[in-house]
């Protein structure tokens, strides 16, 4: 059993130690911003509602993403557990998350916040690269596929996310840290958050957190 958030800038690594974690502890990857690429992707009436702001850099508003996370949560495969990754993003919607699970008699275990410096965000985020097939991420210098473009697992083609460029970039690390950086000190109180290095290598990461959640 293990109720746990990520939470860190855009380009903290959230999504690529998302992977490895659930793998471990055998528990839903819970992405909103994967729900809403998905929608946009199919088209949707929520698909269309979250676009704009997106493109942007700016967040989609509260009572949107409260909706679809706290859906979510309610599907079967959350009774054991599950890893939020970008979700909450404002202390409303931390409050809500809060209210939903006490609802349920739950509670969160941990709250993982990774933070990495600001320049190697930007240099993480404009060098992404996302299988448009299976969702695997890269990064052209960091973490490169074994052929240009082409993704390990499946062959799909690589593509960089629409709002990954240096701009939007630059406004979602000030969305970030007027928005939701915040949220480490609500978690701070009730003594659940883990602080993170997310400047070190993939590997070391990865084992900071597993020595944050235990085994
Ligand atoms: P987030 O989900 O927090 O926005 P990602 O997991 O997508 O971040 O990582 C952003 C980019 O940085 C990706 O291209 C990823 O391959 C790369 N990356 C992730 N973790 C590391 C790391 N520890 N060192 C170097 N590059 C990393
Ligand atoms: P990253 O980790 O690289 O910032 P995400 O995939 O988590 O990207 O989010 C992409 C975009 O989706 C955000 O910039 C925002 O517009 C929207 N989004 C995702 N999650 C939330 C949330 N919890 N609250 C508001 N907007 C969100
Ligand atoms: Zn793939």
């Amino acid at each position: 059993m293990l109720r746990t958030i990520l939470l860190g800038p855009p380009g903290a690594g959230k999504g690529t130690q998302a992977v490895k974690i659930v793998e471990k502890y055998h528990i839903p990857h819970i992405s909103t911003g994967d729900i809403f690429r998905e929608n946009i992707k199919n088209g949707t009436d929520l698909g269309n509602r979250a676009k704009a702001y997106m493109d942007r850099g700016e967040l989609v508003p509260d009572e949107l993403v409260v909706e679809i996370a706290t859906d979510r949560l309610t599907k079967a495969d959350c009774k054991n557990g599950f890893l939020l990754d970008g979700f909450p993003r404002t202390i409303f919607q931390a409050e809500k998350l809060d209210e939903f699970l006490e609802g349920r008699g739950e509670k969160l275990d941990k709250v993982i916040n990774i933070d990495v410096e600001k320049s190697a965000l930007v240099k993480r985020i404009t060098g992404r690269r996302v299988c448009k097939q299976c969702g695997a991420g890269y990064h052209i210098e960091n973490i490169p596929p074994k052929k240009e473009g082409v993704c390990d697992n499946c062959g799909g083609e690589l593509i960089q996310r629409e709002d990954d460029t240096e701009e939007t970039v630059l406004n979602r690390i000030d969305v970030y840290n007027k928005q939701t950086r915040p949220l480490a000190e609500y978690y701070e109180k009730s003594g659940i958050i883990a602080n993170i290095d997310g400047n070190k290598d993939l590997e070391d990461v990865l084992a900071d957190i597993v020595k944050a959640l235990g085994d």
